[in-house]
């Protein structure tokens, strides 16, 4: 019988600034090796929407538009990991972001065991990360992301609607994120490259090819 805690299952971190496609490219990972995926946006949703103090804590958060606290953050991934078989590979999408939250998952993980962990950096210059985020647009009816492809009269390809930029979308709001990614994120970075074996990836490239350079670099 294996010693589950000594079987120190592969770990991925996706990381790298919105638009670069990790999200997606992270999703294709998990499926390519049954992993768990744990992508903080949609835990958050998840947990906002349950009815305990945590969960209404951190939906008031969410609807002010407050980021969560490190301590928050702890306490989701802490909760989330206890969930997790040790032997399943995890592939996280969203987290950390910033320094604290990086020292927080290694060792954490360390603790449990996995420290054979992969980070893979999809990176993206800020001017293509720019144009990305400002082609984004959602459906004013059924709430559908969508790429604009500059017709005016474009429309949403479900239903039909008005296609509008997202609150968050405006050019102002998309540079302050930005700042934030390579004021706090970045430096992520550095350290994970440190203290995990870190692949980067051009995520200036149709989404097959990142696929298949990340696979490459993974050796999969
Ligand atoms: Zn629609």
């Amino acid at each position: 019988m294996y010693n589950n805690y000594n079987m120190n299952t592969s770990t991925y971190i996706f990381i790298g600034p919105q638009g670069s496609g990790k999200g997606t490219q992270a999703k294709f990972l998990v499926q390519k090796l049954d992993a768990e995926f744990v992508e903080m946006g949609g835990l958050l949703r998840e947990i906002s929407s349950q009815e305990t103090e945590f969960g209404k804590h951190v939906k008031g958060l969410i609807d002010n538009g407050i980021l969560l606290t490190d301590s928050d953050i702890e306490k989701i991934l802490t909760e989330k990991l206890s969930q997790v078989d040790a032997a399943k590979k995890i592939v996280f999408d969203g987290v950390p972001r910033r320094i604290g939250q990086a020292e927080f998952l290694l060792k954490t993980l360390s603790e449990v065991g996995r420290t054979d962990i992969t980070t893979i950096y999809v990176s993206l210059p800020r001017e293509e990360t720019f144009k990305r985020l400002s082609l984004r647009r959602v459906c004013e009816v059924c709430k559908s992301p969508a790429i604009s492809n500059s017709d005016p009269n474009q429309v949403c390809e479900k239903c039909g609607g008005k296609l509008v930029i997202r609150k968050d979308d405006t050019p102002e709001a998309i540079g302050k994120r930005l700042d934030l990614y390579e004021n706090e994120t970045l430096p992520v970075v550095d350290l994970l490259k440190k203290r995990t074996r870190l692949v980067e990836i051009d995520g200036d490239q149709p989404i097959e090819k990142v696929r298949t350079d990340i696979n490459q670099a993974l050796g999969l």
